[in-house]
Parts: C-alpha cells; structure tokens; sequence
C-alpha cells in the first residue's frame, strides 16, 4: 500500500544520508567540529571588535570622554584575531610514523589512504621525509622544502622517480599535495609524514625538532617477525624527553607471515604485546598498562592495502593468507583509536592556546567598553548636576521676585493708606 511506499523510500533515502556521509560519525569530526565552531567564536570577536572600533570613532569624534590611545589598543586586536584566524585555518592533526627500513611505513599510510599515493616495496626507500596533506586541487602535485614550484605527479612513479633525481637531505620535507576528495581522512585535515628508516640516520636529534615536535600522534610500524630494535626504541626515547607523553602507537606489521606458523601465533603475539606493553609504560612512561593495550596492534598493511584497492576495482582480494578477515579488522581498530587518539590531542594541543587569547581579547574589550560606559556615565552626571544647579538658580531668581513684588505691593499699599490719611 501506500503506507509501505512510503517508509520504504524514507528508508531508501536514510540509507542514502548514511552512505553519503560516512565520515560523519568518525572521531575525527571531534576536531572537525571544534575548528569550525572556535572559527566561528573567532569572527564574532572579529565583528565585536570591528563594531566597537566604529563605536569609538564616532565617541571620539562628538565627546571628549576618549584618547587615541585606547582608539589604537583596540585596533591592534583587529590583527591580532586576524593573526589567529590564519593559524587557525592552518592546524591540522598530524601523525608521523617511524621505524626501520621496509617494516612498511609507506604501506601503512596507504591503506589508510586506501590508495598507493607514496612508492614502497624494493629500490624506492624513503630517503627524505614526505608530508601527504590534502588539497583542493584535482591533481596531485609535490612541493619541494625551500621551493614555492609545483611539480605534477600524476602517479606514484613519477613521485619516486622525482624524489630520486633530487639530491635530498634526509632531514629534507617533501610535501605531498593529495586531492582531499579522494580520501576522507586528508579531508578531514589528517596530515601524514613517513620518515626515513630510524636505522639508517644519525640525525634524529634534527628530524625531531624539525619534524616532530608538533605531532598529534606517533606510530612505530615494527616488524613483527622479530622484535623491537635498540634503535626503533632508543628514537623513541629521544622523542619522549623532547615532549611530555607523546601517543605513540605500536603496530607488529606483517603478521600475515604468522599465518604460516599458526602454531605459534598467540605465544609470539603475546610476547609481543608484552615487550611493547613494558616499552610504552615502564620505558618511556607515557601511558598505563591499560591505555598500553589499546596501543599495540598486529596487522598486515599489505593485506589492508590489497583489500582496499579491489574494494575500488583494482587487483583482486582472492590471494589473501589464511586469518585476513581478524587482521583487517584489527586494522580497521587500529585506525577508530587512532583518530579518536588524534582529533582528541589535537583540539587540545591546538586550540587550547587560541581559546586563552580569545578569551584575553574579549576580556580586554570589555575593560575598554565598560570604561568608555563609566565615563559617558560621569558626564551624563555632571550634565545633570549642571542642569540642576541652574534650575536651582532660577527657582531662587524667581522667588525673589515673588517677593520683591509682594513687598513691593504691601509698600504701595502702605504708601497709599499713608496718603490716604
Ligand atoms: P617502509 O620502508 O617502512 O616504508 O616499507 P614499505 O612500505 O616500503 O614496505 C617494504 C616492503 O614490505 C614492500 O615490498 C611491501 O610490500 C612489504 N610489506 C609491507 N607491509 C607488509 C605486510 O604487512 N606483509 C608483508 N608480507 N609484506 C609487507
């Protein structure tokens, strides 16, 4: 009946809403949300402020209640909020991600990409850092450190082939420009910097302070056939005295090649999970052993990443080792704690500082409204007070009068009995 047409197609198109925004209910909307609500906070200061300047002017120009002064402080608050509307714009959530060379770092970022925007595997080691951020542009282009030019790629082999043929610093930043309509995570401001392997560099002191010291969220890629390196954790420490409590993510790549000792894999992922476990809260002392077991994951980016791109129709799935659905799903976890992780560090790493500064600017407005009111109120005072001693003035005069012409009259009337007689 009708009835049932109806609800059918209310459903019809609920299921559409859901399927056209899927990101809606991800955690990344927690910054999302706050960034566009404390840039909106921001522009109503900026029309107060605006309002009260012209306010001013017009006091200024017809009373004598202002000084420049104040006129001036107030416009240094126009470039101030511009000033923080600009950064403001800028922030974004960044997670950088860290370990040995081929333990898969780039194969990670591109199953979350869910598309192979950096070149991984055999002959194309990262030997720079690369930043992937999202652009409003439809093609991908990169930007070298130091450099305004934009250079076109258009496929992931000419992004290796362009990072070879320069001669690059391996502290260097190459930024990635990736379309932010091909991937929901870099449209929802999720920048991703992939570092050389900690194995090959004695720089990390640099790479720290040029790359990391704004980072939402680290993740260690390790490889799960063997175990932690003094070099993997010894970076991490570094890290650990530059910044107070990073988040730090363990994920044991590779897994997939459990799957071909299936008699060992829980001794070897217990043991795994333990050693990280001990890093994360006895080492580095950066969060509990609770917080600790909601760090460490055992995935296989390869895995994730095929199984992604024949989602879209590219290869197939059908070759996958034996355990894929268990680690696809633990992936999938991974990547729910990670941007609950980062949208939550973020907004507080981030905007903190803005709300304090929006909160000194309003409060300092309202100092300058509330004098500018209390003095308006003091004149309107005195102008009163003026008024009324006048009016006094003139009830005085006029009594007097009064009583001048009534003395005046009994005199006369005197007189005229007096002449009278
Ligand atoms: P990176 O140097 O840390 O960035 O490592 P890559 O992402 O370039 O990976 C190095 C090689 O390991 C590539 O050939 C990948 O295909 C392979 N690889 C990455 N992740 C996995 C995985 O989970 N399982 C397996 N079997 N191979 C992987």
């Amino acid at each position: 009946g009708p009835h049932n047409k109806g609800s059918i197609s209310a459903i019809a198109s609920d299921f559409r809403a859901i399927r056209n925004t899927p990101q809606d209910n991800s955690p990344l909307q927690i910054f999302v949300k706050a960034k566009r609500k404390i840039n909106d906070i921001f522009g109503e200061i900026e029309d107060y402020v605006k309002d009260a300047i012209d306010y001013m002017h017009v006091v200024e120009k017809e009373l004598s209640i202002l000084n420049a002064e104040e006129v001036k402080q107030m416009e240094t608050f126009v470039n101030k909020v511009h000033g923080i509307r600009d950064v403001l714009a800028r922030d974004h959530m960044k997670v950088a991600f860290f370990g040995r060379t081929s333990n898969g770092k780039s194969s990670v970022i591109n199953a979350m990409l869910r598309d192979k925007v950096l070149p991984s595997g055999i002959g194309h080691t990262t030997n720079c850092f690369l930043q992937v951020e999202g652009s409003p542009a439809d093609e991908p282009y990169l930007v070298l450190e130091g450099s305004d030019e934009h250079c076109a790629v258009e496929s992931v082999g000419q992004l290796a082939h362009a990072l070879c043929k320069e001669k690059l610093n391996e502290s260097q930043l190459v930024r990635v420009f990736w379309p932010r309509n091909r991937c929901v995570l870099l449209r929802d401001d999720v920048v991703f910097v992939d570092s050389p392997g900690v194995d090959v560099s004695p720089n990390l002191d640099e790479w720290i302070d040029k790359h990391c010291l704004d980072a939402d969220v680290f993740v260690l890629v390790a490889n799960a056939e063997s175990t932690l390196m003094v070099t993997e954790k010894n970076f991490f420490h570094k890290v650990s005295t530059k910044l107070s409590k990073p988040n730090i993510f363990i994920l044991n790549n590779r897994w997939d090649a459990s799957a071909t000792e299936p008699e060992f894999l829980d001794q070897v992922r217990r043991q795994h999970l333990e050693r990280g476990i001990d890093f994360l809260v006895k080492e580095l002392k950066v969060c509990t052993p609770k917080e600790a077991d909601e760090r460490i994951f055992f995935i296989s980016a390869k895995e994730a990443l095929i199984a992604r791109l024949a989602e879209k129709g590219f290869g197939s799935s059908n070759s996958l080792a034996e355990g894929f659905q268990n680690r696809y799903f633990e992936f999938e976890d991974f990547e729910r704690k990670f941007e609950e992780c980062i949208s939550k560090s973020a907004v507080k790493t981030k905007f903190e500082q803005h709300s304090q500064r929006g909160k000194y600017i309003s409060n300092e407005l309202r100092n300058i409204l509330d004098k500018l009111y209390h003095d308006a109120q003091l004149l309107k005072e005195e102008k009163l007070k003026q008024r009324k001693d006048l009016n006094d003035k003139i009830n005085f005069t006029e009594q007097q009068l009064m009583l001048i012409t009534q003395d005046m009259k009994q005199k006369i009337h005197d007189m005229v009995d007096d002449v009278g007689q």
